[in-house]
C-alpha cells in the first residue's frame, strides 16, 4: 500500500483519482489468530495496530459486528485532553495525549488533531479552589495547566455570557493542549495502519460466544463460523458486559445513553473547546462550522443508540445559558451512544480471571481521548499477559479491593460519572 504525501496526491490528480487503492483490505476470516480482537472502534483497532507494530504480533485479527468506527468513536464529541486529577487517571491520559501530538506522523493519516485548548469554567469561588487543586495536581504530574482569571476568560472566549444572573463566571481551568480530533480519521487512519502491518480487519462478523477450554479461551463464535484464538481483547464500549458474560463474567458497568449535537453551520465563533462548570454542557466549533456540543446520559440504562427529546431541552438549555448568542442557531442533527458506565466512573484496562481473555472498557464519557494510550497499554497488557505500570491502577479487581479511581467522587453510582 502506498504512502500519502503531497506527490501521490498530484500523481493521482493526473488520472482524475480515479485510482486510489482501498485504504485497507477486506479479507476472510482465517480458522485461528494468535489474538482477536472483538469490536473495530478506535480502541480495538488501536489496540490491534500496537500489537503488530510495538509487539511483533502479526496474526491478528479485528472482529466487528458492522462497520469499523461505527460504534462511540463516531458518535463522539471528539474532544481530548488529559486534565486529570487522581493519579490512576492522570499518567494515563497524558500518555494518551502524548501519542495524540504524533499519531497522524506515526499514521500517516491527518487525524485533524487541533490543540485548540479546553477550558473548564467556574461559577463560584469554591469551583475556583478546585479548579486550583486540579491545576496544581496536573502540574504536579508534569501537564500542562492554567488558572485563568475572569479577565482573562473574557479575553480567550469573548463570546461567553461572563455576567450571567444565575451563573456568572469566575473564571476558568484551561489546558492549552486539549483540544479535538476527527473521529472518523483515528477510525480509518488507524485501520490503515493496522492493515499495513498485516492485521485483518473483519467487518459484518458479530461475536456471539466465547469458546473456552478448561479455564482458557478457545476462540469465539460468530455469525462467520467459529474463529480460535491464543487470546481475546474486549473493545466493544457498550457492549462490554454482554461480551463478559459470554466468558461467564458479571462486570461492575451498566450501558446508558449519551446523546451529541451539532447545529447548522456557523461562521467560526467558538475558537476553543469550553464546558460550562454549573450543570454539564461542552461545545466546541468543527471545520465545517457546526457548533458540536453534549451534556448529561439520558438517565437510564439502555443499549439503544438514540436519545430522547426532554434531554435535548436540558442540553440546549444550559449551551444559551452560556453562549445566548447562540439562542437563534438552528440544530442540525442529533444522535445517542451507548455509554460503558463502571461504578467509579474509571475505565478497567487488563486482565480478567479467564486465562487470555482481556478487558478494555468501562469508558464512560470519556474514551475517545483515551483512543491511542489504550490502545497502546492494552497491546502491551496483551502481549506481556499482564498490566503496563500506566494502566496497572485501571484493573478489574480494584473493585473488589477497594481501590476505585473515583476522579468525581460520586461513589458507586454510574450514572452520575
Ligand atoms: C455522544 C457521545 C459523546 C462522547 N464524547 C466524548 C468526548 O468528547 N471525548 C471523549 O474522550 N469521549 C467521548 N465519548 C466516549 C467515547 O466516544 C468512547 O468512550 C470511545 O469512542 C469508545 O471507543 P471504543 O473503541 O471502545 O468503542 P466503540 O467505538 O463503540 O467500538 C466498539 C465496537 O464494538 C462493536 N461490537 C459490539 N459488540 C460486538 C460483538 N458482539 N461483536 C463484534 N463487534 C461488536 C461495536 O459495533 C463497535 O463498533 C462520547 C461518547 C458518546 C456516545
Amino acid at each position: 500500500m502506498s504512502r500519502y504525501s503531497a506527490f501521490s496526491l498530484l500523481r493521482h490528480a493526473l488520472t482524475g483519482h480515479r485510482d486510489w487503492a482501498p485504504a485497507w483490505r477486506d479479507p476472510e476470516p482465517q480458522a485461528h489468530y494468535d489474538v482477536v480482537i472483538v469490536g473495530g472502534g478506535g480502541h480495538g483497532l488501536a489496540t490491534a495496530f500496537y500489537l503488530a507494530k510495538l509487539h511483533g504480533v502479526r496474526r491478528v485479527a479485528v472482529l466487528e459486528k458492522g462497520w469499523l468506527g461505527g460504534g462511540n468513536t463516531g458518535r463522539n464529541t471528539t474532544i481530548v485532553r488529559s486534565n486529570y486529577l487522581l493519579d490512576g487517571n492522570a499518567p494515563f491520559y497524558e500518555k494518551s495525549l502524548q501519542l495524540w501530538e504524533q499519531l497522524s506522523q506515526e499514521l500517516n493519516y491527518n487525524v485533524m488533531f487541533s490543540q485548540r485548548g479546553v477550558l473548564n469554567l467556574a461559577h463560584s469561588d469554591t469551583q475556583m479552589d478546585t479548579h486550583a487543586r486540579r491545576g496544581n495536581s496536573m502540574r504536579l504530574n508534569g501537564i500542562d495547566a492554567e488558572l485563568l482569571t475572569r479577565e482573562q476568560v473574557r479575553a480567550f472566549c469573548p463570546e461567553l455570557d461572563l455576567d450571567n444572573a444565575r451563573f456568572p463566571i469566575h473564571g476558568g481551568l484551561l489546558q492549552p493542549r486539549g483540544g479535538t480530533a476527527r473521529h472518523d480519521a483515528v477510525a480509518w487512519g488507524l485501520a490503515r495502519g493496522a492493515d499495513r502491518l498485516g492485521v485483518d480487519l473483519i467487518q459484518n462478523c458479530e461475536v456471539t460466544g466465547i469458546r473456552r477450554q478448561g479455564d482458557r479461551v478457545a476462540g469465539v463464535e460468530t455469525t462467520r463460523g467459529f474463529i480460535g484464538a491464543g487470546k481475546i481483547g474486549l473493545a466493544v464500549a457498550g457492549n462490554t458486559s454482554r461480551l463478559a458474560a459470554m466468558a461467564g463474567l458479571t462486570l461492575p458497568i451498566e450501558s446508558h445513553v449519551l446523546q451529541a449535537f451539532v447545529s447548522e453551520g456557523l461562521k467560526p465563533l467558538v475558537d476553543h473547546v469550553v464546558t460550562f462548570g454549573a450543570g454539564h454542557f461542552y461545545i466546541s466549533q468543527s471545520d465545517k462550522g457546526g457548533l458540536v456540543f453534549g451534556g448529561d446520559l439520558d438517565g437510564y440504562n439502555s443499549y439503544a443508540q438514540k436519545g430522547n427529546l426532554p434531554t435535548i431541552e436540558d442540553v440546549v438549555a444550559i449551551g444559551v445559558s452560556m453562549l445566548p448568542c447562540i439562542s437563534r442557531t438552528r440544530l442540525l442533527r442529533h444522535w445517542g451512544g451507548v455509554m460503558d458506565m463502571t461504578m467509579d466512573g474509571s475505565p478497567i484496562i487488563g486482565t480478567t480471571p479467564v486465562k487470555g481473555l482481556y478487558l478494555n472498557g468501562g469508558w464512560c464519557y470519556g474514551g475517545f481521548k483515551a483512543t491511542p494510550g489504550s490502545g497502546w497499554v492494552f497491546a502491551h497488557t496483551i502481549a506481556h499477559d499482564a498490566p503496563h505500570p500506566l494502566n496497572a491502577a485501571l484493573s478489574l479487581d480494584r473493585f473488589r479491593h477497594g481501590r476505585t479511581i473515583d476522579e468525581s467522587g460520586h461513589g458507586p453510582q454510574p450514572n452520575l460519572h
